[in-house]
C-alpha cells in the first residue's frame, strides 16, 4: 500500500501517522518509509484491510448456534476462511470468506434463513488501523487516579484546598505505614541473625514525609557495628580457640564465610540477596543491581505489593532523608507544594524514571528544586543549609564521609519564616522561577541557597574533573542541569538528565507559568468546568510550539562539552562569559553558512546596528588564521560577523541592567526579544541539504579519502560536490537569520531565528530542518577546532 497518506506535514516537519513518529525532513521520511517498522505495519494493515473486505458481520443468531452451522450456511457463497463467534453473548459473528466476491454475494442475498433464524448480514465495519502504544502499568494507574481526582478537585473552593486534598489522596495511609514498619522490623530481626549488631534503616519516600501509595521502600543495611563485632570475634577466637565467639553465637553462620572489612560490596549484596530469598516470607524477584551509582538488592513483597531496595552504603541517603523530614516539620506549606509538583511532573512525564534509572528527574531531585525555590522566595520560606548548620548545637554535629551534614534535629530550633504567601501563589512562583532559570550557566546550591556561576566550576580541566588527584575534592559532574546535593557537594543530583528532559522541564514550567496567570487557575468555574490544579495536571505530550520558536535554531551553552582551552578562557571572563562565548559561536555559525554550506551571506540592509558595526574590532576566530577551507573564496564584502559581534557586545555589556534575577540576584539579565546582532541574509542556490550522507560515503571511498582532513573540511567538500553535480534550484532560497543570545533569565543559548524571504521551490522547510541539526553540531566541531588551534599557537 502507498505510504503517501501516512505522512502528514507538521509545524516541525513531518509525521508518520501510521507509526506515530515525527520526522524532521524528507530524507528521514524516505528512510522511515523504507524501514522495517513502517513496512511491517503497512503489511499488517494491508492484511487487515483484505480481511475486512472479505468479511461480513452477521447478527440475529442465538447462543446455541455453532461455528459449523454458520460455515454450512455461508459456504453457498464461496469458500470460508474463518468464522469468529462472539463467545460471551452469542449474538453476532464475523464470517470471513477466502475471496472478496463471496462476501459481496452474501451481502447481496436478500434473505438469510438458517435453522429457523432470520440472520441479518451487513458489511464488516472498517476500523482505522492505528498503532496503539503500549502503556506502562504505573502510568495507567496514575491516569486512573487522575480521572478519579478530577471531579473531586473541581468541587473544592480554592487552589490551596486542592493542594491540601492532593496530599490527602496521595500520601501513604496509616495502615500502609504500619505495614512497612512491620516489614522493616521483620527484616531487622532476620538480618541481625546473620549480621550481628547490624541495623536496618528506612530512608527515602517511605519516611521522608513525601511518600505516595505506590512508593518503594528504601532500606540501608548498616553493617558498621557488624564489622566491629566481627573484628572482636576474630581476636577472641584467636585467643580462646576455634568454635564459639564471645557472645556465644555460633560462628557456623553465613557471616563466617565473609570478612566485611575486605569483602567487596557485590559480595555482601549477594549475601543479602540470598538471605532475602531464603529467609523472608512473601519476598520474590530478588536481584542485585550492581551497576547503579549505589549498588542495591531489589526485591518485591507479594502481600504488601511493594518494591524494596536494600543498600549497604547509603548513610548520606539516611541523613538527607532526615533533612527532608526537618524541612517538612519547619514549614507546613512544603508538603502540599511537593506533592502537587511531583504529581504535575509525573503527568507531564518530567519525573519518575521507570526502574530507577533514566534521563528524567527523580523525586529527590524534584524535592530539592522545590526547597531551593523556597530558599529564594522573598522573604525566604526556608533557610539555606548553611544557615541550618549554624542553628544546630554541638551534639547535633554530623559529618558523613567527610561531608558536613549538621542541622538541628528538631524543627523547633528554627525560627518560622516571615513569608506569608499562600500555596497557590507559591506554586505559581515555582513555575515562573524555573521557567526563567538559567540552568546552563548556573549551579543550584541548596547549601548556599543561591545559584553559583557555572564558570566557577570550569577552572579544572576535564581530565582532572574526571580523575581528581588523590585527597582532593572532586568537582560535580556538570550537566544540562547541575543541582548539587545539599551535603555531598561533589554530587550532581540531576546528573542523569539529558538535554531533552531539561528542556522539557523548563518548557512545561513556562506553560504552567502562563496558565497560572489565567482566570481558570485562580477561580473556581461556576459552570463546573475544569479549573485550578485540574487543568495544570492535564497530561499532554509535547508542548506545542509557538510560531517564532518553530523556525529557530538553538545552540545551547553546554558547560560539559566545552573544549578544554575555552573552559579556562570563559572561567577568566567571569560574568562576561556569555558575550565571549556568543562571539565565538557567531563566528562559527558564519563559517558554517559561508564556508561549509557555501551560502551567500550578507548583513541585512535593515540592520539597525549598522552604525555600531563600525565601532570596534571583531573578536573573530579567523584571527587565528587557520580555519579557512580550501576552495572557499575569500570574502570581500563586510563580514556579518564583524557587525554581529559588536552588536552583541553593545547589548551584553550594557551592564547597568542588573535587575534581580532568580539566580542569587547577581546574574545580568539579557534583554528578551531584542536582537543581539544585526540579521544576515542568506542565499543558497543548490539543494545542499539533500543526500549528503551518500555523497560523503562516496568521497570517503574515493581517491581523496585519505586527505579529507577535519569534519568541517569534509562537509564543505560534500557541499561542493552537490553544487557541482546537482541542478540549481529553480529559484534561489533566500532567508533572514537573526542571531541572538539569551541567558540570565533562562538557559544560556544562542538562537538563530530564520525567516524565509523567498521560497518558491518550497525547499525552505527541508533546509531549515537540516540546519536545525547540522548547525549546532558543526558549531561544536568548529569551536573545538578553534580551541585546538589556539592551544597550538600558545
Ligand atoms: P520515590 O521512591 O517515591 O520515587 P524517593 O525520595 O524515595 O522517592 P528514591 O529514588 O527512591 O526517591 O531515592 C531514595 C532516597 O535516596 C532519596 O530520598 C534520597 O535520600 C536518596 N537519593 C535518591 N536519588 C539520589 C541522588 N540522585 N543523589 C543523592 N541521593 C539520592
Ligand atoms: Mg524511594
Amino acid at each position: 500500500m502507498s505510504s503517501d497518506g501516512d505522512i502528514k506535514t507538521t509545524p516541525r516537519g513531518f509525521q508518520c501517522v501510521l507509526c506515530n513518529v515525527n520526522l524532521p525532513n524528507m530524507s528521514s521520511v524516505d528512510q522511515h518509509v523504507k524501514g522495517r517498522k513502517h513496512q511491517t505495519l503497512s503489511s499488517v494493515r494491508t492484511t487487515r484491510k483484505t480481511h475486512e473486505e472479505r468479511s461480513v458481520f452477521v447478527s440475529g443468531i442465538k447462543p446455541e448456534v455453532s461455528q459449523s452451522d454458520l460455515t454450512e450456511h455461508f459456504q453457498q457463497f464461496g469458500p470460508i476462511a474463518d468464522v469468529i463467534m462472539d463467545k460471551e453473548k452469542g449474538v453476532f459473528a464475523i464470517v470471513q470468506f477466502a475471496e472478496t466476491e463471496s462476501a459481496h454475494a452474501a451481502l447481496t442475498c436478500v434473505e438469510h434463513l438458517m435453522k429457523g433464524l432470520k440472520l441479518r448480514v451487513k458489511p464488516r465495519e472498517r476500523k482505522e488501523f492505528k498503532l496503539i502504544p503500549k502503556k506502562r502499568n504505573d502510568a495507567q494507574s496514575l491516569e486512573q487516579m487522575f480521572e478519579r481526582l478530577k471531579p473531586e478537585l473541581c468541587q473544592l473552593p480554592s487552589v490551596d484546598a486542592q493542594m491540601q486534598y492532593v496530599v490527602e489522596r496521595l500520601q501513604l495511609g496509616e495502615n500502609e505505614k504500619k505495614a512497612r514498619e512491620l516489614l522493616v522490623q521483620l527484616l531487622q530481626e532476620i538480618f541481625v541473625e546473620f549480621f550481628p549488631d547490624s541495623e536496618i534503616l528506612p530512608f527515602g519516600s517511605s519516611v521522608n514525609t513525601f511518600g505516595i501509595h505506590s512508593c518503594d521502600l528504601d532500606l540501608f543495611l548498616d553493617l558498621e557495628n557488624t564489622k566491629t563485632f566481627q573484628a572482636r570475634a576474630k581476636s577472641t577466637t584467636e585467643q580462646v580457640g576455634e568454635g564459639v565467639s564471645d557472645d556465644g553465637r555460633s560462628e557456623d553462620s553465613i557471616l563466617s564465610d565473609i570478612d566485611l572489612t575486605t569483602a567487596s560490596p557485590a559480595e555482601v549484596l549477594d549475601l543479602v540477596a540470598t538471605i532475602l530469598k531464603r529467609c523472608v516470607p512473601n519476598v520474590h524477584k530478588v536481584h542485585v543491581v550492581g551497576t547503579a551509582r549505589l549498588p542495591v538488592v531489589k526485591f518485591q513483597h507479594h502481600k504488601l505489593n511493594l518494591q524494596g531496595d536494600i543498600t549497604i552504603n547509603n548513610r548520606l541517603g539516611v541523613r538527607n532523608t532526615r533533612f527532608l523530614q526537618l524541612c517538612s516539620g519547619m514549614e507546613e506549606r512544603l508538603r502540599p507544594l511537593v506533592y502537587t509538583i511531583r504529581f504535575w511532573a509525573r503527568q507531564k512525564k518530567l519525573a519518575g524514571n521507570p526502574s530507577g534509572a533514566g534521563p528524567l528527574l527523580n523525586n529527590y531531585a524534584l524535592t530539592l528544586l522545590v526547597i531551593f525555590y523556597l530558599q529564594n522566595c522573598e522573604p525566604p520560606v526556608l533557610p539555606t543549609v548553611e544557615q541550618l548548620k549554624d542553628m544546630a548545637c554541638e551534639e547535633e554535629e554530623c559529618v558523613i564521609e567527610g561531608w558536613n551534614c549538621t542541622f538541628p534535629s528538631q524543627p523547633i530550633a528554627v525560627l518560622p519564616s516571615k513569608n506569608t504567601q499562600d500555596l497557590s501563589s507559591l506554586l505559581a512562583g515555582f513555575f515562573s522561577f524555573y521557567a526563567k532559570f538559567d540552568f546552563a550557566s548556573n549551579v543550584v546550591s541548596l547549601r548556599e541557597g543561591r545559584a553559583l556561576p557555572v564558570v566557577d566550576f570550569l577552572g579544572k580541566g576535564k581530565e582532572e574533573e574526571e580523575n581528581p588527584p588523590k585527597g582532593s575534592r572532586q568537582h560535580p559532574k556538570l550537566g544540562s542541569m547541575t543541582l548539587l546535593d545539599p551535603f555531598e557537594l561533589s554530587h550532581n543530583v540531576a546528573g542523569n538528565l539529558n538535554e531533552r528532559s531539561h528542556h522539557n522541564f523548563q518548557r512545561e514550567c513556562q506553560e504552567a507559568e502562563k496558565y497560572c496567570r489565567s482566570l481558570q487557575y485562580q477561580h473556581k468555574s461556576a459552570k463546573g468546568k475544569s479549573w485550578g490544579l485540574v487543568r495544570l495536571f492535564t497530561p499532554h505530550g509535547e508542548v506545542s510550539l509557538n510560531k517564532a520558536e518553530q523556525l529557530s535554531i538553538s545552540i545551547p551553552f553546554k558547560s560539559t562539552s566545552l573544549p578544554e582551552a575555552m573552559r579556562s578562557e570563559l572561567h577568566t571572563a567571569g560574568e562576561d562569559f556569555r558575550r565571549l562565548w556568543f562571539q565565538k559561536v557567531l563566528s562559527a555559525v558564519e563559517q558554517v553558512f559561508r564556508a561549509v554550506l557555501q551560502c551567500h551571506l550578507t548583513v541585512s540592509s535593515d540592520a539597525a546596528a549598522g552604525e555600531e558595526a563600525a565601532e570596534g574590532p571583531p573578536a573573530s576566530m579567523n584571527s587565528s588564521g587557520n580555519d579557512s577551507f580550501d576552495g572557499v573564496p575569500p570574502q570581500t564584502e563586510q563580514s556579518p560577523q564583524d557587525a554581529v559581534v559588536v552588536g552583541a557586545k553593545r547589548l551584553l555589556s550594557s551592564g547597568s541592567d542588573t535587575s534581580v534575577s532568580p539566580q542569587g540576584k547577581k546574574a545580568r539579565l539579557m534583554k528578551r526579544g531584542k536582537p543581539d546582532a544585526p540579521p544576515w541574509i542568506c542565499t543558497q542556490k543548490y539543494p545542499v541539504w539533500a543526500g549528503r550522507r551518500k555523497v560523503k560515503r562516496e568521497i570517503l571511498k574515493g581517491p581523496d579519502s585519505g586527505a579529507e582532513g577535519s569534519c568541517a573540511e569534509l562537509e564543505s567538500k560534500v557541499t561542493a560536490h552537490i553544487q557541482e553535480k546537482e541542478a540549481q534550484l529553480k529559484e534561489a532560497l533566500e532567508f533572514r537569520v537573526q542571531p541572538q543570545v539569551v541567558g540570565g533569565t533562562e538557559s544560556t543559548k544562542a538562537v538563530l531565528r530564520l525567516q524565509p524571504s523567498s521560497d518558491k521551490p518550497g525547499a525552505f522547510h527541508d533546509f531549515f530542518h537540516f540546519l536545525e541539526v547540522f548547525v549546532p553540531k558543526m558549531v561544536d566541531t568548529l569551536l573545538e577546532k578553534e580551541a585546538q588551534n589556539q592551544m597550538t599557537c600558545d
